[in-house]
């Protein structure tokens, strides 16, 4: 058998088996009693129903998982990459319109067969649960705009890494990757202006006691804040919400409509406090370096194996070429994709508990960002006891019920 098919197989059913054991797990580790830190924000029903919804995720998780796994393998097993790579070859176009069909198409594929298990999150489980607030045509709308954004932007990227590949032959990779580097920052850039407002509307946040508070903090932080939005969040969920967007000048900060209408301004200043947090100790442009080196690193292992017959043998490809090769990387990728990823989960959590720290000790007290995580995982429901598993496996943030903790130590 074709080692790289084995390696593939292997790895796709290792990352399955560890979502199912790290849901399992986790579905196990809730614990009937609620932690008592939490009493202030959860009853017993609220408990009951934030351990019914895990349970209810990971379930959703896991059925997921296996079907994504399941309809990969079956695809590789029938021959699917060969014989749409006739199909498409068929059609006799150029060499990098048949790749842009090729990708295209599998990228599609995979976004219409997952679109039952995205109907039922959101009009069944989230449902349920209270959280969804989307309306059957916000949804379609959100699935169209979301298909053309991708169409336009993963064109676009993948036209280019293709053209790279072909016309600058061993130097390729370092085409592609000064080339998507400037690309995704230059989608920062635009994002605030130019896409986010396609799904949501972003209203400056009127003047008044909050605006003041937030923009008090801001300067007695040194932080240069070019605009406060409120972002209408409650057109799809009861779920709440704060972040950053953009860089440079045209940073700003989005707060979700419903996280005002619940927090006080005390607890809005301590969210952004937290945000400020990662700008200002340099998480930021930590996060922005990694992903530069990591994109190069891809880049570069992805060219030592775009000629690599025995990958293209594996899937029962006689005619190599740059599309189908890309589309076989990424698959071998998966478990290197894996360990990265725990890594910079990892980085993520110390980043997080750096920015709770700063976050108290700029503000004064740890209190209000204490009383604003509760608060939100009284609102979204949070697990209060995930699995050191699912944490390791899966978690950008710490638990937080340990960031509360960290939180007490600091208290003067
Ligand atoms: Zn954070």
């Amino acid at each position: 058998m074709n080692s790289y098919l084995v390696i593939i197989v292997a790895s796709l059913i290792v990352a399955w088996l560890l979502g199912i054991l790290s849901n399992t797990m986790n579905t196990r580790a809730l614990t009937p009693s609620l932690p008592e830190e939490f009493s202030d924000v959860f009853d017993a029903e609220k408990y009951r129903q934030s351990q019914a919804y895990t349970r209810a995720s990971m379930r959703f998780a896991s059925w997921n998982d296996t079907y994504t796994t399941a309809i990969v393998l079956l695809f590789i097993w029938g021959g699917g990459f060969h014989l749409l790579d006739q199909a498409v070859r068929a059609l006799d176009l150029s060499a990098l319109s048949t790749g842009l069909v090729y990708i295209g198409a599998l990228a599609l594929a995979s976004g219409i067969l997952n679109l039952p298990f995205e109907t039922y999150h959101t009009f069944v489980l989230e449902k349920t649960f209270g959280f969804n607030t989307t309306s059957l045509g916000t949804f379609v709308m959100d699935r169209l705009k979301g298909l053309i954004l991708t169409g336009v932007i993963g064109g676009v990227l993948v036209a280019a890494i293709l053209l790279f590949f072909q016309k600058t032959g061993s130097y390729g990779w370092l085409y592609c990757w000064g080339f998507a580097v400037l690309f995704s920052l230059g989608l920062t850039y635009v994002a605030p202006t130019w896409i986010l407002p396609l799904f949501n509307t972003f209203t400056p946040l009127k003047a008044g006691e909050l605006r003041s508070a937030l923009e008090a903090y801001a300067e007695s932080a040194g932080f240069e804040l070019t605009g406060i939005f409120v972002i209408d969040g409650s057109k799809r969920s009861t779920k709440s919400n704060a972040f950053f967007t953009g860089f440079g000048k045209r940073r700003r900060i989005a707060l979700f409509d419903t996280l005002i209408k619940e927090m006080t301004t005390d607890e809005i200043v301590a969210v952004l406090a937290h945000e400020v947090g990662h700008a200002q100790l340099g998480h930021i442009k930590k996060r922005l370096f990694t992903g530069i080196v990591k994109t190069g690193a891809v880049f570069f292992l992805m060219s030592l194996f775009l000629d690599s017959h025995p990958l293209f043998d594996a899937f029962g490809i006689k005619q190599p070429s740059i599309y189908a090769g890309l589309v076989f990387f990424m698959l071998l990728y998966t478990p290197i994709s894996l360990v990265m990823a725990v890594i910079s989960n990892r980085m993520s959590r110390t980043h997080e508990y750096q920015a709770d720290a700063f976050a108290a000790s700029s503000t004064g007290h740890p209190d209000s960002l204490i009383s604003a995580l509760k608060k939100l995982s009284a609102t979204n429901l949070s697990n209060l006891t995930p699995h050191p598993f699912t944490v390791w496996l899966e978690y950008s943030h710490p638990p937080v019920i340990d960031r509360i903790k960290a939180l007490h130590s600091l208290r003067p």
